[in-house]
């Protein structure tokens, strides 16, 4: 049970002044909030990227050009254009240094007349600009009178944003959920804390909101970087206590001596990389050891990936036990059966796939195929974990492209076998430093090296206006007896919008290529997913359009094409996702990033970067290189998934610290029952890792 001093972060956003639901949603999207309610909490956690300062109060007549400033001023007159005229609304103001005009464009007068009232003394914040000897604020940001003034922060944070949100609303809202903050017991190591300078949590958080000197927020600053520490220490010490707890369950030796996979290999049309016999290798020696494995095979798109984890599971299944496999999607789910189902026949490995839209006989028939043990290897989406599903004997499972398998995953999976090792796959290129971030401590594989014969993507990238000789192109390589693919673009907020957005390009290029344009996106039910997956690969269709549906892990070895429309919308790591659903054969392929102009900076070094190069590890890099620099508009993005105040380059060394502490604390206090204990247990729920509690005992 949740600590009811906790209550008040974890009541809803909408308890707070401005926030109806219309912004919660904004909210919801802005804070990366999915599966729940916004609550306040998360609005606490959304910290600002920079600051205004307003501190400089020069006088009118010394106030720099361009320079953000205050100034006291007596207002003379309004001097409102004709109605008839576009020239905006003036209000006279003097101080003792000289004269402003403050401009107002589309003003509403009474407004106006009441905010900044003739005869009276107010104090305006903005930006001077100077006009042949004169001087202008156009559209102040602040008019207050003295009482206000006394309570303005004259050091304004400034928030990442949404469209459609006002910052007055959000800093409103934020201002009242510090209110709400309560008092928490120290978590920390005391010492440690205050050889830091280390604020307390709530301070922290204050100063954080609040501060005074724009170096306040900078990520080395002391209330920063104490957050960011609470915020490693909580993940780190959950996965300890998962870690500490899958210890007391012990792992199983599981032997083969590699029959199945002889029987794999001699059905592959082609050599296993260096990187893949290592990884194997790797994964064998892990299954063969009575601990319980826990792996990590990275390895670029179209590295090969699918294959490793085959052979990890034909290794399981010889010894005589079942494997799962694990994809994010149904649609990924489903290909991957379609993928390693040949080798699996050629092994006499029976694999089948379980979605939620099986039919209730077959779940019902694959149910008692997995308990009997007749059925080898079960391939699905995570729902896997879930409930009812019952193995024989479940030795291992295989995690497929994603980040999220995290304490909770951990847990289900425990549950549904003995000593169960654990083979996850990704193609994100994680720093080691992270990877003990996303998973704890996990043993790596690398793919460095892509299958032989592979030609390297050219990406171009094309204005959108030259749209027509795009297809053009694409007839060209119909001819050629090319595939294409041709991803839409993601539409901010709204799956419905993007859906719509596919529909209208799946329409117009059905009128130049008719029936060979065939259409995919999420809200398709599977088997018509499935219908135009099929029909792309066999090659009845040549030109798939889709959401982003695609993006990880889809593979049709002879597409050769991919069309990124409005690629300016997409993050470099998933531009060099989707990029790699081509280039996966012999022949050479091309990517084509149609953007919409004018382009952002950020954007515009985005789109040069993946014209540049091929490689993951580089545009990882230079995606996080990037987010850092930060964009005006948009999520704090710290390059960090899962986390929201740490960021990588400003704080990877607290991580190391952290896990260290949290090593320290379950050495110490394995069950969190002593004072520091029961505090971090709130550090706990308050960063969302309070699952790792159900395994303490006193829990
Ligand atoms: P990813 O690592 O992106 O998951 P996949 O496992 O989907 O990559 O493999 C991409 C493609 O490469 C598949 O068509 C697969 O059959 C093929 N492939 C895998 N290993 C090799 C290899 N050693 N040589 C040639 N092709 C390979
Ligand atoms: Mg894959």
């Amino acid at each position: 049970m949740r600590p009811p001093l906790l209550d008040p972060l974890f009541a809803a956003a909408t308890d707070l002044p401005g926030i109806g639901p219309k912004v919660e949603k904004l909210l919801k999207g802005l804070l990366g909030v999915s599966e729940r309610d916004t609550r306040i909490g998360d609005l606490l956690f959304h910290l600002p990227h920079s600051i205004i300062d307003r501190r400089r109060q020069p006088g009118i007549a010394n106030a720099p050009e361009g320079a953000i400033v205050t100034l006291k001023v007596h207002v003379d007159r309004h001097q409102s254009a004709p109605a008839s005229s576009r020239a905006p609304y003036k209000v006279l103001a003097h101080d003792e240094t000289g004269e402003i005009q403050l401009v107002f464009f589309h003003a509403r007068r009474d407004w106006l007349e009441r905010t900044i009232p003739v005869g009276e003394t107010r104090y305006v914040s903005g930006k001077v600009e100077w006009f042949n000897g004169r001087a202008q604020m156009v559209h102040p940001d602040h008019m207050v009178d003295e009482d206000d003034f006394a309570t303005m922060p004259l050091v304004e944070p400034v928030y990442p944003m949404t469209a459609g949100l006002s910052p007055k609303t959000l800093q409103k809202a934020i201002g009242a959920a510090l209110t709400l903050l309560p008092d928490v017991p120290e978590w920390l190591d005391e010492a440690h804390a205050a050889r830091e300078h280390w604020p307390d949590f709530k301070s922290a958080l204050e100063t954080a909101h609040r501060p005074d000197e724009p170096g306040d927020i900078a990520p080395t600053a002391p209330a920063i970087c104490r957050l960011a520490y609470d915020e490693f220490l909580a993940s780190q010490l959950a996965l300890a206590m998962v870690r500490a707890h899958m210890r007391t369950t012990a792992g199983v030796a599981r032997t083969s001596n590699g029959r199945l996979k002889q029987k794999i290999l001699a059905a592959l049309p082609f050599q296993l990389t260096p990187g893949q016999v290592q990884a194997i290798a790797d994964i064998e020696g892990d299954l063969s050891k009575p601990e319980r494995m826990l792996r990590l095979v990275q390895g670029d798109v179209g590295a090969g990936k699918t294959l490793v984890g085959l052979i990890a599971m034909a290794h399981v299944v010889e010894a005589g036990s079942q494997a799962a496999m694990m994809a994010p999607t149904e649609l990924l789910a489903r290909q991957h059966l379609r993928s390693i189902e040949p080798f699996c026949e050629a092994a006499g490995i029976k694999a089948r796939l379980l979605t939620g839209k099986a039919k209730p006989a077959e779940r019902r028939e694959i149910l008692e195929g997995l308990l009997s043990g007749e059925i080898d290897i079960l391939v699905g989406t995570h729902a896997l974990f879930q409930a009812g599903i019952e193995f024989h004997d479940l030795a291992l499972a295989v995690v497929d492209e994603q980040h999220r398998f995290g304490v909770h995953q951990r847990l289900a999976l425990q549950s549904k076998g003995r000593g169960v090792d654990v083979l996850v796959m990704t193609a994100t290129p994680i720093p080691r430093t992270l990877v003990l971030t996303y998973f704890g401590d996990m043993e790596v594989s690398q793919l460095p090296d892509k299958p032989a014969g592979r030609q390297p993507i050219e990406t171009r990238t094309v204005s959108l206006d030259r749209l027509s000789d795009v297809v053009d192109g694409l007839r060209r390589a119909l001819n050629d007896g090319q595939k294409v693919y041709w991803v839409c673009p993601l539409v901010e907020e709204s799956e419905v919008l993007d859906i719509t957005a596919a529909e209208e390009r799946h329409a117009t290029l059905a009128q130049v290529f008719g029936n060979a344009v065939s259409l995919v996106h999420g809200r398709m039910s599977a088997a018509e997913k499935d219908a135009a997956m099929d029909a792309f690969k066999r090659g009845e269709t040549r030109i798939l359009v889709a959401t982003t549906v695609i993006e990880v892990g889809v593979d049709v070895s002879d597409a050769t094409i991919i069309v990124i429309e409005h690629a300016e919308r997409f993050g470099l790591a998933q531009l060099h996702q989707l990029r790699g659903r081509v280039g996966r054969g012999e022949r050479a392929s091309t990517c084509l990033l149609l953007y919409k102009g004018p382009l952002g900076e950020t954007a515009k070094a985005r789109l040069a970067i993946m014209r540049e190069t091929n490689d993951g590890f580089l545009i990882a890099e230079e995606d996080l290189r990037l987010r850092g620099e930060g964009e005006i508009l948009g999520t704090r993005q710290s390059g960090m998934p899962g986390f929201r105040i740490a960021q990588i380059e400003a704080h990877a060394a607290l991580m190391e610290t952290a896990r260290a502490d949290a090593r320290l604390i379950l050495a110490n206090d394995p069950e969190l029952e002593g004072p520091r204990g029961k505090a971090l247990r709130l550090l706990l729920y308050i960063f969302g890792r309070d699952e790792a509690i159900r395994l303490l005992r006193a829990g």
